[in-house]
């Protein structure tokens, strides 16, 4: 994936090859410079880049050694023999990377990128939570913080989430942050649902027996919740041909209302295997021109108001800072972290049906 040329003009042109509808000449030209001299002190300190579909698409088509989804970096992070490991992404991620490479240096370019869904749950909360419900096993969606990891039974991505939750045998399962995650789970599982945190009576039968299969918590990603059957209702009106693709953190009305719901990876396969020639993308904006840039033929309509103002804090500048002055390097303690590991590495025996549900 990367562009490792050997002069700042072939980096350009390569970049150009694949981005001249996406980004404008004058600021590929200027992001050439930074990329060749990322990619250059990336070889000369056997350093790797991960980058998320999320990143811009200027980075995304220059730096990274991998792209993908949560689930596939982390899969990346945990294969690599490289140090250090740059993680164009978000600090959950980050410390994803870190809890599976403890000997290594993993560096986050910002330390300004987090996410409003890891940041909606805490490790004591988990805690509660478990005293509320002992016995039930706890699902993490990977969006959280390693503390929160930590006290929690196993992870999951949302190309793995139905498979995750079935692996268990219990009536019930926990499953955390995400509330529209977990309805669309729900739906797909045949599992009901309840909020503990705020409406512990529904769930119960007609005769106040509990009837809870899945138990889930308020947390929403700020960029797809954003997404509504409007949106979808306008757009349809003006292209009837269109091919609606939602993620799965889009409420389940949205995800009702499209026509394919899927992880960025799943959307991004789908988009290269149908023949349709226009779709529209709920998902983060950047990855709507990455999917872009990688199908010309294609028309991709995105509602560019919604960037993830926490991915958008990783730029090719930071990337440079970060591998030019070390920084800034995630931690994790060693408590936390071996915790957490345990719940990182029960996903990973499990695999993604990514072709499935995705
Ligand atoms: S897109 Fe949503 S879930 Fe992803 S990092 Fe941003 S806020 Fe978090």
């Amino acid at each position: 994936m990367s562009i490792a040329e050997h002069s700042v003009d072939a980096t350009y042109h390569k970049m150009r090859e694949r981005l001249k509808d996406v980004v404008p000449d004058a600021e590929l030209r200027y992001k050439a410079e930074l990329a060749f001299e990322i990619n250059r002190i990336k070889e000369q300190r056997r350093a790797v880049i991960l980058g998320h579909n999320y990143m811009e698409p200027a980075l995304f088509h220059s730096v990274p050694d991998f792209t993908g989804d949560s689930l596939e970096l982390c899969r990346k992070a945990a294969q690599t023999n490289k140090d250090p490991i740059v993680f164009c992404g978000v600090r959950f991620m980050a410390e994803t990377a870190k809890i599976l490479n403890p000997d290594k240096t993993v560096l986050l370019p910002s330390l300004q990128a987090g996410c409003s869904l890891a940041a909606s749950i805490t490790a004591e909360d988990v805690r509660i939570l478990k005293k509320q419900f002992p016995g039930v096993p706890v699902v993490t969606y990977i969006n959280t913080y390693a503390d929160v990891k930590a006290e929690c039974d196993i992870v999951c991505t949302s190309s793995n989430a139905a498979a995750v939750i079935e692996s268990f045998k219990t009536d019930t399962v926990i499953f955390l942050p995400d509330e529209y995650l977990a309805k669309n789970v729900a739906r797909e599982t045949g599992k009901h649902i309840i909020f503990p945190s705020k409406d512990p009576l529904v769930g119960k039968n007609e005769n106040g027996d509990i009837e809870y299969k899945l138990i889930g918590w308020h947390g929403k990603c700020e960029v797809h919740e954003k997404f509504t059957v409007e949106d979808i209702r306008n757009v349809r009106k003006q292209f009837p041909d269109v091919v609606v693709l939602a993620h799965p953190e889009c409420s389940p009305e949205v995800v009702e209302a499209s026509d394919y719901s899927g992880s960025t990876t799943a959307m991004i396969k789908y988009v290269e295997k149908t023949k349709a020639p226009r779709y529209l993308l709920l998902t983060e904006c950047s990855m709507g021109d990455n999917i872009a840039a990688e199908n010309p033929e294609k028309e991709m309509l995105r509602l560019c108001s919604v960037r993830c103002p926490h991915m958008n804090q990783i730029t090719l500048e930071d990337t440079l800072a970060s591998l030019r002055e070390n920084r800034y390097v995630i931690n994790v303690p060693e408590d936390i972290r071996v915790r957490a590991h345990r719940a990182v590495m029960r996903m990973l025996e499990i695999g993604s049906p990514v072709a499935a549900k995705d």
